[in-house]
């Protein structure tokens, strides 16, 4: 029976209530039973902590500051969870700005370091007929949570927080870490799983499901069988979500050095499509996606190697299959190839924006990228000069590397470009006579043989 079909029919068995509820106990892990140790802190976050606590807040490091030192890893960022209220805290820290609205929190700035700090967020259950908190605490038709600014004690701060293992809190008065949801377990186990019931979790931000995939990626985690099963059926969700916000969610997934396995995972999960439509949609018809892994896995490569990745380079190559099948269908109707490609890559993008936008100075260097494909091949006399002082050269070079490494392109192009760049300018010249005395055939054969030269009488 074919698995999707299987997956249908059990979920229309009633669990009658069999499902094992979870139980949310609050444990606390004393010192002598954890490895989060003071020195695995950033100073700033500690200083936000102390400072809180001596103005009389409660203050907890909380998410991914906490969960990724358990791990032994080392935190991108450090959240910070109290009971002040965000304006509290802004009146605490002069270095600080209240920013979001559906969330609003609290960003402390220390040089290149943000703290977040989010008030104590409860109302998963706001009583209807209370209108304050209605107000502050907002869901669309399709459950969807629009804002979310009803403040709560710490156990209802945990509990709607999205995974297990993001709601673990370290309290740095008294070294324990506090786990409301079994968190610590799940860690031990390796398991990503969903406070709550995974089918409304999903619909109130469908965005977890990104965030499933991402830690799964990242962690190297499973999802657990209940957070797992409603992910495909849900997956269309995620178009109800602004694009800025699924842009942000697209960089996050492909820059945490695991994009070839978090691309495994989307695809698994239905959920590339929402973010590449395009892209899924020129897949579908049967155009491969080497490129796409290939340059994944030069991203993955790079950021082990503590190297920059920038967004358009992603992004072109995410969009390649899309721009192939648009600029190929084009050609196909006739239209010449330069503008062909023109047509295709604003027509690619025009379509993109929809899902996930890009900021323009990510969509124009993107273009270039794509452009400089068509002008690499042509080097004579001082054209190979001039694309080399092109800006997006470099970017646009390492695409091309990609494309020959994806078996697009007959090899031979990338490496004469490597060995140009290092060439002193006499190899260069040499280079470049040996590719004049390569095409005068070409030339030749181009300029148009005497009987098209005769003037028709
Ligand atoms: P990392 O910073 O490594 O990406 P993180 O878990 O810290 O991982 P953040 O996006 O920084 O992720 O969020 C901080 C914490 O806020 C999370 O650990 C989680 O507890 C909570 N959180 C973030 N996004 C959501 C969400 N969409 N739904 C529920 N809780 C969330
Ligand atoms: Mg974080």
């Amino acid at each position: 029976m074919p698995k999707k079909l299987v997956e249908k029919l059990r979920s229309l068995i009633p669990s009658n209530g069999k499902k094992k509820a979870r139980k949310y106990q609050r444990r606390e892990v004393p010192r002598d039973q954890h490895n989060v140790s003071r020195s695995a802190i950033s100073e700033p976050a500690k200083k936000v902590l102390h400072r809180l606590n001596k103005s009389g807040y409660e203050a907890y490091l909380v998410g991914g500051g906490v969960r990724d030192i358990l791990l032994g890893g080392k935190p991108k960022d450090f959240d910070i969870a109290t009971n002040a209220t965000p304006e509290e805290v802004h009146d605490l820290f002069r270095n600080s700005r209240l920013i979001g609205r559906r969330f609003r929190i609290v960003h402390v700035v220390f040089g290149r370091e943000i703290i977040e700090v989010t008030t104590f967020r409860g109302g998963a259950d706001a009583n209807d007929d209370d209108a304050p908190a209605r107000d502050a605490r907002k869901t669309s038709e399709h459950g969807l949570l629009l804002r979310d600014n009803v403040y709560g004690s710490q156990e209802e701060d945990a509990l709607r927080r999205d995974f297990t293992v993001n709601a673990l809190y370290y309290c740095i008065r008294d070294f324990t870490v506090i786990d409301f949801a079994s968190g610590i377990e799940d860690l031990k186990n390796r398991q990503l799983r969903l406070i709550g019931d995974p089918d409304t979790r999903y619909r109130e931000d469908p965005v977890r499901m990104l965030r499933a995939i991402r830690f799964a990626a990242k962690l190297d985690f499973q999802i657990e069988p209940e957070t797992e099963a409603p992910i495909r059926e849900l997956a269309p969700l995620l178009a109800h979500i602004p694009p800025a916000r699924l842009f942000d969610e697209v960089l996050k997934l492909f820059s945490a050095g695991q994009g070839e396995a978090t691309y495994d995972l989307l695809t698994r999960y239905d959920l590339l499509a929402p973010l590449f439509p395009e892209t899924v949609r020129a897949l579908d018809s049967g155009a491969s996606d080497t490129l796409i892994r290939k340059a994944l896995r030069n991203t993955d490569a790079r950021i082990a190697q503590g190297k920059s990745v920038t967004p358009y380079f992603l992004f072109a190559a995410m969009l390649w299959p899309a721009l192939q099948a648009e600029w190929a269908r084009r050609q196909d109707n006739g239209d010449p190839v330069q503008p062909a490609l023109h047509a295709a890559i604003g027509k690619v993008i025009g379509r993109q924006v929809q899902s996930t936008s890009i900021p323009k100075r990510f969509s124009g260097p993107m273009k270039e990228i794509w452009e400089l494909q068509m002008r690499l091949p042509r080097r004579q006399g001082k054209r190979a000069f001039a694309t080399m002082e092109h800006p997006r050269f470099r970017a646009a070079y390492d695409f091309l590397l990609v494309r020959e490494a994806a078996g697009e392109l007959e090899p031979g192009l990338g490496q004469w470009w490597t060995d140009f760049q290092e060439a002193n300018e006499r190899d260069q010249e040499r280079m470049l006579s040996q590719l004049s005395s390569d095409a005068p055939k070409k030339r030749r054969r181009r300029r148009k043989p005497p009987a098209q030269k005769q003037v028709p009488q």
